[in-house]
């Protein structure tokens, strides 16, 4: 009896333990090339698999050991006229089953990429067409409708709130606002971002506005543009990027900010600034998790290409109570570009050849954070998916190989082999080629 119960309480830990550490398939997404399909399946945590296929009919299995399926799954885009369907069923030993059913014999290969702190564990499996033909989309309306990522560039401050103002007289607002256009003409120049200004004019948008603006374009990113003051030392200058706290999480220098970039709050919108501490709260509460990533990891992205320009006054992205960053569903950031209380720095943020240099180094830290981050069902995902599984990396001044193998998630002796280096040697200017599992 003590033996059989010890036996049933052996059974019942395995299993708790089990359902605690068991991996989630978050997402399964899907890209042709003439005949060849690339399936992607996004994990939280590595997992053991088993890969292969069946005949009558014709089927390619996949077991995840110690995996269960996220809700939110969905494959009805997955099909076309060599994928008939996907589905899911229990494997042996408790595994999840993936079944993708074919419509003829097929060739297959496969390979696992690890994830990390930001990154989702990745298991890759290129199917082909034994026959050589090319493979169509059952739906080809949908393969076309693929869209823009959506930006959504505030522009901070304007019309009764000039923000900081320089010795010389300069208004932030206005800085900001040329900025941010040339930012918005850069990225509608790309084929497949598109960027919307919450303010073309000199006017003055309440906070809450400017996050709605970019919740109902249901945009991929929120970006708010500033210039940093600090009235007792005009020597100060560089640039910093903000994203929103965790609760308690607010030190005393972004608290200053926080007050001071959130005035117009009061001032604009006095029926919600009472409201101030419920709203933030609220908003908070559904800010949580993956938002917060995402946003830290662009402000990453950005703040490394804005030091390749100039100063950077906090080399680590900071986080802040500011109102204008408490959109619970978009990744926001909000970049300080400089200081316009220094003299110096005031007359560049009037010149429009700096203006531009930022415009830029903005542009592409976020190209870079899409590249390992591409928002499911946009040009730009299929494309990374479609035409170039490598991009070139020009090394800049502080690089080193592994910190290049981090930004890109990939392991340092893969970047190494793949650019046949042997240590970690690398020269300025030097192009590195970084493949690219998406
Ligand atoms: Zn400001």
């Amino acid at each position: 009896m003590l033996i059989k119960r010890l036996g049933l309480f052996f059974i019942l830990y395995c299993m708790t333990t089990h359902s605690w550490s068991a991996a989630l398939l978050k997402d399964i997404r899907m890209a042709t090339q003439n005949n060849q399909v690339r399936m992607v399946l996004d994990l939280d945590s590595n997992v053991n698999n088993r890969i292969f296929t069946l005949e009558k009919p014709y089927r390619m299995v996949i077991d995840l050991q110690n995996t269960k399926l996220s809700p939110s799954i969905e494959t009805k885009d997955l099909q076309n006229n060599l994928i008939r369907n996907v589905r899911f069923g229990k494997g042996g030993k408790g595994a999840l089953r993936v079944v993708i059913d074919l419509e003829e014999a097929v060739k297959f290969e496969h390979f696992s990429i690890p994830g990390n702190r930001t990154k989702n564990s990745r298991i890759v499996l290129d199917i082909t067409r034994i026959n050589g033909a090319s493979i169509a989309s059952k739906n080809p309306i949908s393969q076309k409708m693929s869209r823009d990522i959506k930006i959504v560039i505030d522009p901070g401050h304007g019309g009764k709130d000039p923000g900081a103002i320089g010795p010389n007289g300069t208004w932030e607002s206005v800085v900001v606002l040329a900025v941010s256009k040339r930012l918005v003409e850069r990225i509608n120049k790309t084929q497949d971002m598109r960027a919307y200004l919450t303010r073309s004019g000199d006017s003055f948008v309440p906070l809450r506005d400017r996050m709605e603006i970019a919740r109902e374009r249901k945009a991929d990113l929120f970006v708010s543009i500033h210039a940093d003051a600090l009235d007792n030392n005009p020597r100060v200058r560089g640039a910093s990027i903000y994203t929103l706290s965790d609760k308690g999480a607010v030190d005393e220098a972004s608290k200053r900010l926080a007050k001071r970039e959130n005035e117009n709050f009061s001032i604009g919108d006095v029926s919600l600034s009472g409201k101030n501490d419920s709203f933030a709260s609220l908003m908070m509460d559904l800010s949580q998790g993956a938002t917060n990533e995402a946003s830290m990891e662009v402000g990453e992205f950005v703040l490394k290409e804005l030091a390749s320009i100039g100063t950077v006054r906090k080399k680590k992205v900071q986080q802040s109570g500011l109102l204008v960053l408490k959109s619970p569903d978009v990744p926001s950031i909000l970049i300080e570009t400089t200081y316009i209380s220094n003299p110096d720095e005031e007359k560049k943020l009037k010149d429009k050849g700096f203006q531009d240099k930022l415009a830029v180094a903005i542009l592409r830290g976020i190209r870079n954070y899409f590249l390992v981050n591409p928002p499911q069902g946009t040009k730009f995902a299929k494309n990374l998916l479609n035409k170039s599984k490598t991009i070139n990396y020009t090394v800049r001044r502080g690089d080193t190989l592994s910190e290049i193998a981090d930004l890109y998630n990939i392991n340092l002796s893969m970047l190494q082999s793949f650019n046949q280096i042997k240590g970690s040697t690398i020269r300025i200017g030097q192009t590195l080629r970084i493949p690219l599992y998406q």
